[in-house]
């Protein structure tokens, strides 16, 4: 697996264009089963992948925080919001709450996540990849490539089953 993710971000550089002109296509004719399409790409892919052998979600990126999110973690720490606000998170440039630092500090040295039961929104839909009408986060998606390693492979499916 550490080979793999160090040579994602360069695989997934190669592949831009490629998943552009993709996802490009896509958006302006998806087709109709799309949803069952990735539901099933999706399925397939994470029986392959072991998540607690990766966690480079977890290592790089870290997910936004939710109000809602925010509520319910620090209820879980017997914490007052504000308090955990002040603690961990911080204010990004588009205004939403995110961690103060990566690798997450909720991650263990094992790869398990402290908070698993309670985690953000964010990181239990992380990559997205089964989510309905997965034509319009593309955007998104072309970054995750080179994070995600079944991101990657999700899309290269894609792009074999849809012509
Ligand atoms: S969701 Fe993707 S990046 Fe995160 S641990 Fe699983 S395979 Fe790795
Ligand atoms: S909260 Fe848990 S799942 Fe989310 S980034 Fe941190 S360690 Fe990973």
């Amino acid at each position: 697996m550490q080979d793999i993710l160090k040579q994602l971000p360069q695989e997934a550089k190669d592949k831009h264009n490629e998943n552009t002109n993709f996802f490009k296509k896509l958006k302006k004719k998806p087709p109709k089963q799309l949803d069952y399409i990735m539901q099933e790409l999706h399925e397939a892919e994470f029986k392959r992948t072991d998540c607690f052998e990766c966690a480079n979600c977890c290592k790089t990126t870290g997910p936004l925080f939710t109000d809602k999110d925010v509520e319910r973690i620090s209820k879980h720490f017997k914490m007052k919001p504000q308090r955990f606000i002040e603690q961990f998170l911080r204010i990004d440039e588009e205004n939403d709450y995110v961690l103060q630092s990566v690798p997450c500090t909720f991650l263990g040295a094992d790869n398990y996540c402290s908070i698993y039961e309670v985690r953000p929104k964010a990181c239990r839909e992380f990559p997205h990849t089964d989510r309905k009408k997965f034509q319009q986060i593309s955007n998104l998606t072309l970054k995750n490539v080179a994070i995600c390693p079944a991101a990657f492979n999700i899309v290269e499916e894609m792009k074999k089953r849809i012509k």
